[in-house]
């Protein structure tokens, strides 16, 4: 071999080797400095609150764990959720979106649907080539993880289609085994590509709630941090009155005020907002008004109160508990449940093993210990189990489909 290609060799090899590092160390760099917990002294759980908290159904409405290469199976060092973090907190159902695009920049006041960094991810962290150019099969791939692992830990995790499938989960917690009920949805229903006949193939997948926005207008309609602000597009309007037929529920967090009032007009069952603050604690852009709030909670909807700043102004669990105070004052007590956002890219002072402490937290400012049932995980219960469909109803929808 001469010098040269020897040198040309080494070069390459080199080179590779570096490749070959990066994409094995970037995701879980990426994944830390995106999805991180602030400092503090191990929380302190009293007995009272240890007992309350092991008696109640705990839920939460959004925990994007999925769209980061970690295995969930196994407690990590980082990151906000993983099963066994989520059964040290005694969580009895959680909602696992799927992120299929964000905008780079991405912030609360306009973003343009003209460029995307989860393409950029999902080649780092070797997704499928399928998932680089398609949101439909980002959130499917997202989907069939969460379904891997349900096959390879059926004890510790269901993914539940129906409301027998919650019940069942249910009365295996209150026996003993605990089972973690997942729900499947996506964070902005873009992830259709514009195809309403795919809302049948996501049902099929699985998914029973579907996100209509996230951070810029899509084929729906207009976000609340896009460039429009505008209402249901013809093919929304289609589309939401397809979702609701199929028994999909629907959840208008990050949809511009404009398509939550459409949508509040258009649909008969009650919707979700599953990750917000409320404007009236906490002013942000990330928050729509009281108002429209209270209106979703009339409709008979549950809102979710996030963990995270822009949400709430003070992540503590103080602050998280004060935001949920001040949304069973605006909303009633049994419209209000909790939507963390962990693992969305934020920052939390509670992730999903330390979640006791608001049971602690809401005990000593004084909740009654059924407000703090409800709030925890009662609400989202009940609500599920009225509005997922019903086994007789997923027969009738595999007729229909063959
Ligand atoms: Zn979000």
């Amino acid at each position: 071999m001469t010098k040269l290609r020897t040198t040309i060799v080494l070069t390459s090899g080199l080179a590779i080797l570096a490749g070959a590092m990066f994409l094995h160390l970037a995701p879980a760099m990426i994944d830390k400095s995106q999805n991180r917990v602030v400092s503090h002294a191990p929380y302190i759980i009293s007995e009272q609150a240890r007992a309350l908290h092991k008696s109640m159904i705990i839920g939460d409405l959004h925990a994007d764990a999925l769209l980061w290469k970690r295995n969930l199976a196994h407690e990590g060092d980082y990151g906000h959720v993983d099963f066994p973090k989520l059964r040290q907190g005694n969580i009895a159902i959680q909602v696992f979106p799927t992120v299929t695009k964000s905008p780079k920049g991405q912030n609360y006041e306009e973003n343009s649907a003209n460029s995307d960094n989860i393409s950029l991810l999902a080649k780092i962290q070797l997704w499928p080539y399928r998932t680089w150019n398609s949101l439909a099969e980002r959130a499917l791939y997202q989907a069939s993880r969460l379904h891997r692992y349900e096959t390879r830990n059926p004890d510790a995790i269901k993914v539940i289609r129906t409301s027998q499938d919650l019940a069942r989960v249910l009365e295996a917690r209150a026996a003993g085994t605990p089972t973690l009920a997942a729900l499947l949805s996506f964070e902005g229903a873009h992830a259709l590509e514009g195809n309403i006949e795919s809302i049948q193939r996501f049902y099929k997948a699985g998914f029973r709630l579907m996100e209509l926005h996230h951070f810029f207008d899509n084929q729906l309609g207009g976000s609340l941090h896009g460039q429009s602000r505008e209402g249901l597009t013809p093919l929304g309007r289609e589309m939401v009155a397809k979702m609701e037929i199929q028994g999909i529920i629907i959840d208008v967090a990050h949809s511009s005020e404009a398509v939550v009032r459409d949508v509040l007009e258009l649909v008969e069952r009650p919707i979700i907002v599953s990750h917000t603050g409320m404007k009236g604690h906490c002013d942000t852009p990330r928050n729509i008004s009281d108002d429209l709030m209270r209106k979703v909670a009339e409709s008979g909807g549950l809102v979710g109160i996030g963990f995270w700043d822009g949400a709430i102004c003070d992540i503590s669990p103080e602050g998280i508990v004060s935001a949920l105070r001040y949304a069973i004052n605006e909303l009633g007590v049994d419209h209000v449940a909790l939507g963390s956002d962990w693992d969305g890219t934020t920052t939390v002072s509670v992730e999903a093993s330390e979640i006791a402490i608001l049971t602690e937290t809401m005990l000593r400012k004084g909740f009654s210990e059924e407000e703090i049932h409800k709030v925890m995980g009662g609400n989202l219960a009940n609500f599920l189990l009225r509005a997922l469909p019903s086994e007789s109803d997923q027969l009738a929808a595999a007729d229909e489909a063959d």
